[in-house]
């Protein structure tokens, strides 16, 4: 199967992967697409020409059953997320995201889409095997007996499970990805939603800018983290969405990095040393996390492989932009 034929919806298209997944699908020659976000698309991280592009609110049931008319593959990465800051402290408006989906999917039966996408998360592993920065890589089947991350996880293995029941009892074909930490341009590096890569960036951006001589990071600096470059899941969310594989993949990059490991990448990347200001009080998360690609390497034989360093050097890049005024947030 590919996607030229296809009539796509992408929910979330105002996002950071939204946007870069209608990009990628217009290169490969897609020329139905339909781009929905609560957002205005002024607001969007990227928007196209000769896309369709609708501002709706897709936890209302007729709203889903508008953005999915006439189309046959669907994208879900629409839901009210952000990084450890966000999702800590909004866990009931994480929980909401269950009506997107729910909605969605009931639309994706009604309409007779062929296939449906899912974006999941590692936040649906259970805590319990995050307690320690020297993790075991996460396997597919560590999300059971399920204790997720409070809101937001729970709200995403119980979408997992809807997706699975759509396709037992319906027949709808449903692909679900869950992404380890995803990082890269046009992606969310302030506000209160950014995730590590993008918030580290900034603040060493400023610092140099600024003339300071010290940052804050979140925690001890030792929790430690995968981060996968958006070209990877990009790869990854078409493999697994043309993939006869309905079972949860992990979808992440199983390069495991502390949080000070990832700010030596970024002060080697803007040619600085600063000085360490830890606050144990932050939002951190889980104490370590890793993903286990065992099974998508088996089953799709590609894993997710581009680098830290190499990932973080265009990301800065990105970053340093927008910062110094270099380029506008809308791409199109
Ligand atoms: P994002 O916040 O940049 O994009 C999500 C988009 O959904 C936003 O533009 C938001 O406005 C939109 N949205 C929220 N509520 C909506 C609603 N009611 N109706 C329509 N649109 C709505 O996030 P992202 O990083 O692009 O993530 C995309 C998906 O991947 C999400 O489902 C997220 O949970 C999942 N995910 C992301 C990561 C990551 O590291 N970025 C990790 C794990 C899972």
């Amino acid at each position: 199967m590919n996607f030229r034929n296809a009539r796509i919806l992408v929910a979330g298209a105002g996002g950071f992967i939204g946007g870069h997944l209608v990009a990628d699908l217009l290169r490969s020659g897609c020329s139905s697409i339909r781009a929905v976000d609560i957002k205005p698309p002024a607001q969007w991280h990227q928007r196209f020409v000769g896309v369709e592009n609708m501002q709706l609110d897709l936890t209302e049931k007729s709203a889903c059953a508008e953005a999915s008319r006439g189309v046959t593959h669907i994208f879900n990465l629409a839901a009210d997320m952000g990084g450890m800051g966000y999702i800590e402290t909004h866990k009931t408006a994480c929980m909401l995201s269950v009506l997107i989906n729910t909605h969605l999917l009931l639309a994706a039966r009604d309409c007779g889409a062929e296939r449906f996408f899912y974006s999941s998360s590692a936040c649906v592993y259970a805590a319990d095997k995050q307690t320690n920065t020297a993790v075991t890589p996460l396997k597919e089947s560590d999300a059971y007996p399920a204790m997720p991350e409070d809101g937001y996880g729970w709200e995403k293995l119980f979408a997992e499970r809807m997706c699975h029941h759509f396709r037992e009892d319906f027949g709808l074909e449903t692909r679900i990805a869950r992404f380890h930490n995803v990082y890269g341009p046009w992606g969310t590096y302030d506000g209160g939603r950014e995730k590590a890569p993008a918030a580290i960036c900034r603040k060493v951006i400023a610092a140099k800018r600024g003339g300071q001589s010290e940052i804050e990071i979140w925690g001890d600096g030792r929790q430690t983290r995968s981060f996968m470059y958006i070209d990877d899941c990009l790869v990854g969310i078409d493999k697994i969405t043309n993939s006869d594989i309905p079972d949860p993949l992990n979808l992440g990059s199983d390069q495991l990095i502390s949080i000070d490991h990832l700010v030596d990448i970024v002060e080697s990347i803007a040619d600085i040393k600063l000085r360490r200001v830890y606050n144990l009080a932050a939002p951190k998360g889980v104490r370590g996390r890793n993903s286990d690609n065992t099974q998508i390497s088996q089953r799709l034989g590609w894993a997710p492989s581009i680098r830290m360093e190499a990932g973080m050097e265009r990301t800065y890049a990105w970053i340093y932009d927008q910062m110094t005024g270099g380029s506008r947030r809308i791409s199109q």
